[in-house]
């Protein structure tokens, strides 16, 4: 029996499946073990192929999870970010532009301090350039803010109407400047007048004159508004440039939405 014959009758018994009847019994001996070997080897071929195709999905899965994970850990990061840079405006207004899909996952992981400055949502191709999201996103803004004039001069009138929290024309929105009383300082583009500032305490009037507060002799200025801006922004207030509507015109394009 040479290793020849030997590969040759287990060659012909692996193609028939069955040992060669001109096997001789020796040679038989030899082959039923091989076989088995080669039978177990097949066996052993086939789990670890059934094995991997049922792993697929599981690999699969596996690394669908990991992709979730990376996505929501993204999402939670962009997040905080947005919350941090919404913190640091005095008002932001934020629009986000991201895929629908990307928006409900992103509106269950942003804070509520910035989901209340979220004026808009859109979407755009993933590759938009600056000014691509610049005009995808002005038109939402520009909406954003004419509502929000819209609500400030509403809030304005009916406080002046009732003669409350609420200053209209020079006289006395810069007195309510001075004083600290005013919320939001709102004028027309291009509204200016002249006004009267103490050199002691800074407060401003629209006629000269002593200052009622420490009888210095006031100091007449042609920039009304800028010292009108200055003192609301120094106690905490904010101004509003009007722009889409014109209520302002019976005061003298000036007016201030007030704390008291
Ligand atoms: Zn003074």
């Amino acid at each position: 029996m040479t290793p020849e014959r030997l590969d040759s009758l287990l060659q012909r018994a692996l193609e028939t499946g069955t040992i060669p009847s001109d096997a001789t019994p020796e040679e038989r001996a030899e082959l039923v073990p091989v076989l088995g070997a080669a039978g177990s080897l097949r066996l052993n071929a086939a789990q670890v192929d059934s094995e991997a195709s049922a792993s697929m999905p599981t690999a699969r899965a596996r690394f669908q999870r990991h992709i979730e994970k990376l996505v929501a850990e993204h999402l939670k990061e962009v997040a905080e970010d947005i919350d941090r840079r919404v913190r640091r405006m005095p008002s932001p207004k934020v629009i986000i532009v991201s895929s629908e899909e990307t928006r409900a996952e992103l509106e269950d992981v942003l804070p509520a301090s910035s989901k209340s400055a979220v004026v808009g949502w859109t979407t755009a191709e993933a590759h938009a350039s600056a000014n691509e999201l610049l005009e995808l996103t002005s038109p939402i803004l520009d909406e954003a803010r004419a509502k929000e004039e819209t609500e400030l001069l509403e809030r304005w009138r009916e406080g002046a109407g009732r003669g409350e929290r609420a200053a209209s024309g020079w006289a006395e929105t810069l007195e309510a400047a001075s004083d600290a009383r005013v919320e939001a300082l709102l004028y027309e583009d291009g509204a200016d007048h002249e006004a009267w500032q103490c050199p002691a305490c800074g407060r401003l009037s629209a006629s000269g004159g002593r200052c009622p507060l420490d009888g210095t002799e006031t100091e007449q200025r042609d920039d009304g508004l800028d010292l009108a801006v200055h003192q609301t922004v120094a106690h905490g207030g904010t101004v509003w440039a009007v722009t889409a509507h014109s209520d302002l015109g019976p005061a003298e394009g000036v007016g201030a939405l007030l704390r008291y």
